[in-house]
């Protein structure tokens, strides 16, 4: 008996069915809640990723703009247009695509944002918040991966969680995020030692690295929950985690829960993006 499957694609769609509801509900009331989306030069995986959100915003009821600019755009004028939107009442969400173009600082244009806002949950006073506890706007991937975890109804308060990866978008704010949840943490990293004698004491398992096979069947405990953010390729060029799926699945044995790639986390990211255009607008932000 293998892990029981962590269903993104499903959970994603009953939560965006909900969004749908409450987006209408807003509407209604005259505040159709609003995403802003800049995209800056003409990077193809970055006009695939902003493509991708507008149409999530149109599906499910919400208002959204695309904001096209030339790789040549200063940074002044994306400033001042950042601070057009941060003024727009119709617009509750104000997300710009990442990368930039080299010119540009992308931490001036972060900190820019309103926080009240930053959809994407990436500005200082965004972090501060989540550090400190404070309700706000949090960065969609982690919030995804906690409603991953939260579905399988494994309880977090004090268990185990290994994260796996210490980014300011994914790594760090996954650990904060459990750590609220009243998990005890471990923050892995490309320097610590023996990852495995981490991650087999591990209940839950984030995995954000970017490298296939990080986590391999020896390295796991039965019955832990394993949630896989990696994006990858493997050399058939076929979309692959940071995990290596079928033999840590049977590893974990029927007690455990685990994300696929693609179909886990993935999903995930734009629902909770539009989820945070949803709570700016009924925060009235
Ligand atoms: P990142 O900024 O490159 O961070 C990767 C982290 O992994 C770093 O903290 C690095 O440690 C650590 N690391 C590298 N090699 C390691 C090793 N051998 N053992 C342990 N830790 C190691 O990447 P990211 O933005 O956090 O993204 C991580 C992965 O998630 C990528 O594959 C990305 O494509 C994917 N992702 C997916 C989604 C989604 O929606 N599904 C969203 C965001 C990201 P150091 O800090 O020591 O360098």
């Amino acid at each position: 008996m293998t892990a029981q499957l962590i269903d993104g694609t499903a959970l994603s769609q009953r939560l965006r069915a909900d969004i749908g509801r409450r987006a209408a509900a807003l509407a209604a009331t005259g505040r159709r809640p609003g995403l802003a989306v800049i995209l800056v030069g003409d990077d193809p995986a970055s006009a695939v990723y902003v493509r991708n959100k507008v149409r999530a915003c149109a599906e499910h009821g919400l208002h959204s703009v695309l904001e096209r600019y030339p790789a040549t755009l200063s940074q002044d004028e994306l400033l001042a247009r950042i601070a057009s939107l941060n003024a727009d009442p119709a617009i509750h969400g104000v997300l710009v695509q990442m990368p930039l173009p080299v010119h540009i600082d992308p931490h001036a244009v972060i900190a820019a944002i309103d926080v009240r806002k930053d959809v994407d949950g990436f500005s200082v006073d965004a972090a501060g918040e989540l550090l400190t506890g404070l309700p706000g706007l949090r960065p969609c991937t982690p919030w995804g991966c906690m409603k991953l975890i939260e579905s399988t109804g494994v309880p977090l308060r004090g268990r185990h969680a290994v994260v796996i990866g210490r980014s300011n978008t994914v790594g760090k704010p996954m650990a904060l995020l459990l750590l609220q949840a009243d998990a005890t943490i471990t923050v892995c990293h490309s320097r610590t030692p023996d990852l495995g004698e981490h991650t087999r004491r591990a209940d839950i398992v984030v995995a954000a690295v970017g490298r296939r096979h990080t986590v391999t069947a020896d390295m796991v405990k039965p019955g832990a929950v394993i949630i896989d953010v990696g994006m990858n390729r493997d050399e058939q060029g076929r979309l692959c985690g940071d995990v290596d799926f079928g033999p840590v699945r049977e590893a974990l044995g029927p007690a455990g829960f685990i994300t696929p790639v693609p179909g886990g986390v993935g999903p995930m990211t734009i629902t909770m993006l539009l989820a945070n255009t949803l709570q700016a607008a009924e925060a009235g932000r």
